[in-house]
């Protein structure tokens, strides 16, 4: 095996969470958020409830073809397409908290299988995330993004790899787009020991809103020499 898919692949089984965390989230029953039916944090029939978002344009909502970044915005953002199943409402609002407080695991899988769906098998060769900054995930012990898209390359049978660290620690909550999008130019580098040359990465989150982190990140995996970029999504606010 190549010295970086060797990498790739020791890293992929290295796990961040506790593992008798992991074991009490998957023996501990889950009710479906939606029907409070036994089993798992979302039933399917309640998976397939949900608003579908349809295929626009994450930038400017403009219709597209296949969750594409319309031609305009292509010509300011680096991400090609950004999938998303549904919309940041009701039921997927309430999965997503799920991440961040008990019962992550669980939620990740759900979100990451919904996720897995929207994406085309053979588009992509490695899938990372952009990195939580990183008070928030020493606060909580776990990168909610990481355990999301570790879940869909399982499901899409791809390599994960930790492409990104993120630098600083700044809030973006509540700041208009321009000062969100200057912190975002410095808030992620790429790792050397992994070859991002040539390679088609999906760069995976739970909920997209401006897409200016997500831009931030994919700039960063082209500077590298990535030769695509594209971002999968749960859920659009
Ligand atoms: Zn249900
Ligand atoms: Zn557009």
């Amino acid at each position: 095996m190549p010295g970086n898919r060797k990498q790739i692949y020791l890293q992929h089984k290295k796990y961040n969470m506790n593992i008798l965390e992991h074991i009490i989230d998957f023996l501990a029953p889950h009710a479906c958020i939606g029907c409070g039916g036994e089993g798992s944090l979302m039933c399917l029939p309640c998976m397939s409830a949900l608003p579908h978002y349809t295929s626009r344009c994450y930038r400017c909502t403009t219709t597209v073809d296949a969750y594409r970044t319309c031609e305009a915005c292509r010509k300011v953002s680096p991400l090609t397409h950004v999938w998303a199943p549904t919309r940041y409402t009701h039921d997927a609002k309430t999965l997503v908290q799920f991440l961040k407080f008990e019962r992550a695991s669980a939620a990740a899988i759900t979100i990451g299988d919904a996720i897995a769906q929207m994406v085309p098998p053979d588009s992509i060769q490695v899938v990372t995330h952009a990195p939580t900054a990183s008070l928030r995930v020493r606060q909580r012990g776990y990168d909610q993004a990481q355990l999301i898209a570790r879940q869909v390359a399982r499901r899409l049978a791809v390599p994960y790899a930790p492409l990104l660290v993120r630098q600083g620690s700044q809030r973006q909550l509540g700041q208009s787009r321009q000062v969100r999008e200057r912190q975002m130019a410095t808030a992620f580098r790429t790792r050397r020991a992994y070859a991002i040359r040539q390679a088609d990465v999906l760069l995976v989150d739970d909920v997209i809103t401006t897409g200016s982190t997500l831009e931030a990140a994919a700039a960063v995996l082209c500077q590298a020499g990535a030769r695509s970029v594209a971002a999968a999504v749960f859920a659009v606010a």
